[in-house]
């Protein structure tokens, strides 16, 4: 079979393209693949129980369109006792390809944003003890509020800065960027040898130590030093 132009017609109607703002632009960022990297901060891994000088990096994805922005309500997803937030940096890829090495890795990104992988960690647990895949803990609709992209030409490269969330004004989360064990270079070059990365692409770079449970009400307010702020409510 022929690969064929992927311009239709269609038999039903396209879905939306996902995409983020551009922070001072009325244009938007569209959205590809999201990846996202697990354990990259050393004391988070200690806290969910696993040693982070033994393991490689490991990747999962969300889905693009679990994105959410332009409102500040969070919908509190279904099936969870336990709706964890996790504040993480956000890498836009404005090119890719393959086997990218990590010197020429930053030219490769478009910008930044600060976002949370929202968890259903019960979910995610029992697919752990089970050795099943985290989709059900990670992928849920609107599982990624991010804020606007900065692009990289107005604020660089971010290699350190605080990182932090608080919930209801009481800071939970609290970490520095020069704590990733795998560096953004590092991550774009590790995962092009995985995948064919694409312009597009974004990347969740892991999440510092003090993830814990929200509920209904509460407000989220997170930053990363540089790229900006976000606030969400869970609803
Ligand atoms: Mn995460």
């Amino acid at each position: 079979m022929s690969n064929q132009p992927n311009t239709g017609p269609f038999v039903i109607e396209p879905p939306a393209q996902a995409s983020l703002p551009v922070q001072g632009s009325a244009m938007r960022f569209p959205v590809h693949r999201i990846y996202c990297v697990g354990r990259n901060y050393a004391a988070h891994a200690v806290e969910m129980g696993y040693d982070p000088d033994k393991e490689p990096p490991f990747f999962f994805q969300k889905n693009p369109d679990n994105l959410l922005t332009g409102t500040e309500d969070f919908p509190y997803p279904p099936a969870t006792r336990d709706l964890h937030h996790e504040v993480e940096l956000v890498v836009a890829l404005s090119k890719g390809g393959r086997d990218i090495a990590a010197e020429a890795a930053l030219d490769c990104v478009y910008g930044y944003a600060v976002a949370l992988d929202m968890t259903r960690r019960d979910l995610q647990g029992e697919a752990k003890k089970l050795g099943r895949p985290w989709e059900v803990g990670k992928a849920f609709e609107h599982s990624a509020p991010s804020g606007p992209l900065v692009p990289a030409s107005e604020i660089g490269h971010p290699a350190r800065g605080a990182i932090w969330l608080d919930v209801n004004g009481e800071r939970r989360q609290a970490g520095d960027l020069e704590q990733m064990i795998w560096k953004t270079q590092e991550m774009i070059a590790i995962l092009s040898g995985l995948f064919e990365l694409r312009a597009g692409d974004l990347i969740m770079t892991g999440t510092p130590a003090g993830v814990g449970p929200v509920e209904r009400g509460d407000v989220l307010r997170g930053g990363v030093e540089g790229v900006g702020e976000i606030t969400f409510r869970v609803v």
